[in-house]
């Protein structure tokens, strides 16, 4: 078994990730979220939305519709250009995104394809009864989209001022040719986007910023095959000055899973056309009014979960270890009684496991022996098991065990919650 196949069964036999609408045979490009994937996908969003939201200053959240009118797409560009390339097998009708093809159908190995043809990956609905061109709309393939409509929504209500960001965290939807490589490449995916308004001339240094904060945040959260990675002009969407792919080293290559763009007034741009409305700044210290220009980080939450579990995955002699971020971690602790059937043991463990309750999230396991639910923890990524045994109902004190090193060390119960609040920060 390669590393990926590794990772997406243990990631299915505990929780984290199963195939979408699994019983009707699954639906190509489509995940559900188990109850531990769900918990370490909330984790990555926090952690994300308290980094660039909660500790500045300069940037406030919104969260906006996920179908919103038309003439948005229009306008962005997104009704014309947001295409790719799709090409098809002559021989079995396989087909594939042209970029991605590699000579040869995966399928039949056939040679020979149809010429290239736009494909736009917008998901397209009805609004209303009627299933006709006037209530076509779509499900958002981005979510920057909402930022810029409240543009001005959010300047007339928030006493914001140049250069601020708006952030959103949300669902996107991209029709993929051919989505692949587990939770990388899917049609419904939750984008981490930032547009960081400033005064044109400060765009630059505010660019370098934006990638140094992005590079630091996923050190901070233990991302360590991480690199940044200029695309080059040829490269770059037209309207883009500078574009940084914050790249991970997956089992199938280095891939993007960020990136940072300078986006100039492209958008505001655009909107001003196809709204009517004016969306110029007044900078009341240079008294002048401008459209602002815009950085923009836009990361995805299922590419970066996947990385994580990539970089936790660690096979050891007798276990399988996820040594995940402690503050990412599902469950932080998991609180075992010795023995199942001892009534005293389990009451105290009980309590300490609805005490822990209020500040950590706390597994309860008393299945099995001691060996086995350790291993259990470990494969999920706990950081610490804690074990209520016959000398604590004496003493007072628990065995507490490090996933990492596997030590043990007795720590007094009333200690508990500073103990595990200095090692989970
Ligand atoms: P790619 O070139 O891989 O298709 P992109 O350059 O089109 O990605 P962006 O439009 O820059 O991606 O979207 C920003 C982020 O959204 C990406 O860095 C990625 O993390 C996430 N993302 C985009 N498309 C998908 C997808 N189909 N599945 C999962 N995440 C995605």
């Amino acid at each position: 078994m390669d590393l990926l196949e590794k990772i997406s069964s243990l990631a299915k036999r505990r929780g984290f990730i199963y195939p979408g609408s699994e019983i009707y045979g699954g639906l190509a490009g489509f995940y559900d979220y188990g109850p531990l994937g769900t918990e370490l996908k909330f984790n990555i969003k926090q952690s994300w939305w308290r980094d660039v939201v909660q500790l500045r200053d300069d940037v406030v959240g919104v969260s906006s519709a996920i179908i919103m009118n038309p003439k948005v797409w229009e306008a962005s560009g997104h009704v014309g250009g947001f295409s790719d390339l799709l090409v098809e097998c002559k021989k079995c009708h396989e087909r594939f995104k042209a970029d991605d093809f590699e000579g040869v159908c995966s399928s039949c190995g056939g040679r020979e394809l149809t010429e290239p043809r736009k494909f736009n990956t917008m998901f397209k609905t009805f609004v209303g009864p009627a299933e006709d061109s006037a209530s076509t709309a779509y499900l958002r393939p981005e979510t920057a989209g909402g930022i810029f409509v409240n543009f001005k929504n959010i300047i007339d209500t928030m006493r914001v001022k140049i250069p601020f960001g708006v952030a959103q965290i949300g669902k996107a939807f991209r029709n993929e040719i051919n989505p692949k490589d587990f939770v990388f490449r899917t049609r419904e995916f939750e984008q981490m986007e930032v547009e960081y308004f400033v005064k044109p001339g400060d765009d630059e240094k505010a660019f370098k910023d934006w990638v140094k904060n992005r590079l630091n945040w996923y050190e901070g959260i233990g991302l360590k095959n991480v690199k940044p990675r200029e695309q080059s002009p040829e490269e770059r969407a037209h309207y883009s000055k500078a574009t940084v792919d914050i790249e991970y080293k997956f089992p199938f290559g280095m891939q993007e899973i960020e990136g940072v763009a300078n986006r100039g007034d492209f958008d505001l741009k655009a909107h001003e056309k196809g709204s009517g409305k004016d969306l110029k700044y007044f900078d009341e210290e240079a008294k002048e009014k401008y459209l602002p220009y815009v950085i923009e980080p836009s990361a995805g939450v299922e590419r970066i979960m996947l990385a994580l579990l990539c970089e936790a995955y660690t096979e050891e002699k007798e276990r399988v270890v996820l040594k995940l971020h402690p503050t990412l971690a599902p469950y932080k602790v998991a609180v075992f009684p010795l023995l199942a059937n001892k009534p005293k043991l389990v009451g105290l463990a009980r309590k300490i496991c609805e005490d822990l309750k209020k500040d950590f999230v706390v597994a309860w396991d008393e299945r099995g022996n001691i060996g086995k639910r350790y291993y259990s923890q470990d494969e999920i990524g706990t950081p610490f098991c804690v074990t209520v045994d016959f000398d604590s109902l004496e003493q007072g004190d628990v065995t507490v065990r490090d996933r990492d090193s596997t030590k043990q060390e007795r720590i007094k119960i009333a200690d508990l919650k500073t103990y595990f609040q200095e090692k989970i920060s």
